[in-house]
Order: structure tokens, then sequence, then C-alpha cells
């Protein structure tokens, strides 16, 4: 009997926290493309932003991203990233998951702003033969042109203007984060005190 080869999405990111846009691009891209699942991997130390801003602990991070996909079908929380430790690198995240499952294809899954800095990326000119590109539009960030050597998919998403960043700026100064995040999430912040929550 010969097995379908499985399809596996793999949406890195520091879910600080994680947000409808993270949920839509997951949840568009595995239905266009026919993945089986996508992964939201939880980057422990996402090191091209390390010293620039303060970061939840991953452990955290993980909670909301696990309360985020809690309901959804196919669309996974993977702590790998953190199990491994020390700061996350794309190419070793899909290097594991190709050494756990060869038969797997693998699609890495970026949005425009992630799209255009990809060539920074740790041993960047080894990712192409791991994985194959999919570029989602963000608003607001311009569209890179698609880097060189990738195999390519694009898939249109619903775009909504929604940041972390601006999420933890509404945290802090009492604005709502309503439509912008799920309520699960919305709960796991206010239990774990995140953003500078006061206590209630
Ligand atoms: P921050 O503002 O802290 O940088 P972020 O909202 O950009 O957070 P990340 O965790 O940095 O979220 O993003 C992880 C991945 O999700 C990246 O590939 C990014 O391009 C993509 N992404 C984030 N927000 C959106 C959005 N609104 N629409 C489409 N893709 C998005
Ligand atoms: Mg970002």
């Amino acid at each position: 009997m010969s097995e379908k080869r499985e399809r596996i999405g793999v949406l890195g990111g520091t879910f600080d926290p994680p947000h409808i846009g993270h949920l839509l691009a997951a949840v568009n891209v595995r239905s266009a493309l026919n993945l089986d699942r996508v992964l939201l991997v939880v980057a422990n130390e996402p090191w091209q932003k390390v010293g620039s801003r303060e970061i939840s602990p991953a452990e955290d991070r993980f909670a909301m991203v696990e309360a985020a996909v809690a309901d959804l079908v196919g669309i996974e929380a993977s702590d790998l990233e953190i199990r491994r430790g020390g700061p996350s690198f794309s190419v070793e995240t899909l290097e594991a998951l190709r050494a756990g499952q060869p038969d797997a294809d693998l699609f890495l899954i970026v949005g425009a702003d992630a799209a255009g800095a990809l060539h920074t990326w740790e041993r960047a000119e080894e990712l192409p033969d791991l994985a194959t590109l999919v570029l989602v539009d963000r608003p607001g960030m311009h569209a890179a042109d698609p880097p060189r050597g990738w195999l390519l998919e694009r898939v249109e998403i619903p775009r909504v203007e929604v940041s972390s960043t601006d999420l933890r700026s509404r945290v802090v100064e009492g604005r709502p984060l309503d439509f912008l995040i799920t309520p699960a999430v919305a709960t796991c912040i206010a239990q774990r005190r995140l953003y500078g929550l006061a206590d209630a």
C-alpha cells in the first residue's frame, strides 16, 4: 500500500502574543495547499529580536499558542524549538522535522515582512533544500521579491492589520484586544498576568 506523503506547514514566530493574523495564515495556507497539518513553532530565543525588547518567557508564549489552536483542526502548537533550547534557527527546525519524518513534504510559511529578511537567517542558503516557501501577504509590509532558489507558493489570506507589537501596547494602555486575539488567548494573558497586567 502506498501511503501519501504527509504535507506539513511550519509557521515560526515569537507569538508574543499569538493573534488572528497568525491563525488566518495557518488556516488558509492549510486549506489552499492541502496540508495535513500546520505547526505554529514557538521560538525559544528569537535571536533577531533579543536585545531590542523584553520577550515573554517561552513557556507563556507556548501556553498562549496552545490556547489559540485548541479548537482548530489540523493546526498545532509546537515546542520543538523550546525543547531544543538556545537561539531558534528555522534551518535546524526544518532539519529536525525532516529527520523525524523523512517522507514528509515541508512548507515554510512566512509573512511579507519575514520574507524580505530570509537572506539574513542562519544558513539561509540551505533552507530551499528543506522546504517549499509559502508567502502570505501582510498589510503595511512591502511584498518583497520572492527570494531566489526557492520552490514558491503564494497564498492569499484576508488582510488584517494586527501585530503582536500593537497588542502589547493595547494591554499596557488598557485598550481592547477583542476580535484581534481569541478569547482563550485573552484568558491566558489575564491568568498569567502578561504584558504588565496589574493584579486584578
Ligand atoms: P511582533 O510585532 O512582536 O514582531 P508579529 O505580529 O510580527 O509580532 P511574529 O511572531 O513576529 O508576529 O510573526 C510570526 C510570523 O507571522 C511571521 O512570518 C509574520 O510575517 C507572520 N504574521 C504576523 N502577523 C501577520 C498578519 N497580520 N498577517 C499575516 N502574517 C502575519
Ligand atoms: Mg514581527
